[in-house]
């Protein structure tokens, strides 16, 4: 941490800043300025209110130097990147960049298994759907509960594709987990702390979504709440944000890739379903997020939009899905990644 003195900040004030850095357990090193006094903090202050020096007297500014979170930290892992394995054929965080897709709910046991056939007949390397879903509305459709991860369990046993299913509430968590081979967070949850906890104390990886109105900040410091309870298989995923801007359902923030890449070893997924919310601006934003080098893509498709149970209009077609993955490998390659169809893959 660096404290930045006001202009004409006295010797009082100086001390006071030393005494408070010290009674933090930071040593303390006092750098004059021609014009400002500066002192330095050394030691880590991840886990210091730094903030508490802001108001001390004479202080003009404090900035961090290290993140307030450990374990997602970039410098933690001595810049190596997390891998995380939900099958032989999807891995995040190496070369491949995997393609999670399938509709938003399980709407059915037959609907299920026809969306499992065509994302792997497309070349999707996970199935996702919802049979938790967290709806905005409390008469909506709230999924098919444990039925509905019975239905998945069926379509990973008749494809072989891993499955991602979202958890909304901690006493689910044990449940999901015997199902899923990947457990979602989603952005409604984004800070629900026991949520996240009970995550972490469990075995399989989390597709943890961003929440909508959080900074990258505060998206990472909550990510460390799974990590910290000893689960380091965390996929972190952007799914949009809450924005003015209204023609799209959220804004896609891809600048977040190189950011949360900038800052963490975490693997970053792409979400341009839910970050755009309308099925014509999801090809073109999968494209954009590989060339950013996202480390793969959750996307929703269904075989009948029009008919979707949850999310119609953002779900991709099949036949969209298809012509996409082609594209998706060219701009793949381009930046010396693997956007390989699992069929094709040696
Ligand atoms: C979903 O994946 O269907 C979902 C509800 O996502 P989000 O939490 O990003 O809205
Ligand atoms: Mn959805």
């Amino acid at each position: 941490m660096i404290v930045v003195m006001r202009p004409g900040a006295t010797e009082q004030e100086i001390t006071g800043v030393k005494t408070l850095i010290r009674e933090m357990g930071l040593k303390d090193q006092v750098i004059v300025g021609t014009d400002l006094t500066v002192v330095a903090a050394i030691g880590d202050e991840r886990l210091k209110d730094c903030a508490v020096v802001e108001s001390a007297p004479g202080v003009d500014k404090v900035m961090r130097v290290l993140a307030p979170y450990k374990l997602a930290a970039i410098e933690t892992k001595q810049q190596q990147r997390t891998v995380i394995k939900l099958s032989e054929t999807c891995v995040f965080g190496g070369v491949q960049v995997p393609v999670i897709a399938g509709p938003c709910s399980v709407e059915g046991e037959e609907h299920i298994l026809q969306c499992a056939r065509l994302v792997k007949a497309a070349g999707g390397h996970a199935l996702r759907g919802g049979a938790f879903k967290p709806r905005t509305n409390p008469y909506s459709f709230q999924g098919h509960g444990e039925d509905g991860l019975k239905m998945l369990a069926a379509a990973r046993e008749e494809t072989g594709l891993p499955i991602v299913t979202e958890v909304v509430t901690p006493s689910d968590v044990e449940l999901v987990s015997e199902y899923a081979d990947c457990l979602q967070i989603g952005t409604r949850n984004c800070q629900n702390f026991k949520l996240l906890e009970a995550c972490g104390n469990q075995p399989k990886p989390v597709l943890y979504k961003r929440g909508m109105s959080m900074t990258i900040d505060e998206y990472l410091q909550a990510a460390e709440y799974i990590l910290a309870e000893g689960n380091p298989n965390v996929i972190l995923c952007e799914r949009g944000i809450r924005t003015f801007e209204d023609h799209t359902r959220n804004t896609l923030s891809l600048s977040a890739v190189p950011e949360l890449q900038h800052r963490s070893h975490l693997p970053i997924v792409i979400d341009p379903s839910h970050g755009t919310g309308h099925a014509r601006l999801v090809p073109a934003m999968a494209k954009a997020a590989v060339a950013a080098g996202a480390d793969g893509l959750a996307i929703e498709m269904h075989p009948d939009p029009a008919h979707a149970m949850t999310d119609g209009a953002q779900s991709i077609t099949p036949a969209v899905m298809e012509e996409m993955m082609l594209s998706l490998g060219r701009i793949a390659e381009a930046v010396d990644r693997e956007c390989v169809k699992v069929s094709e893959m040696v």
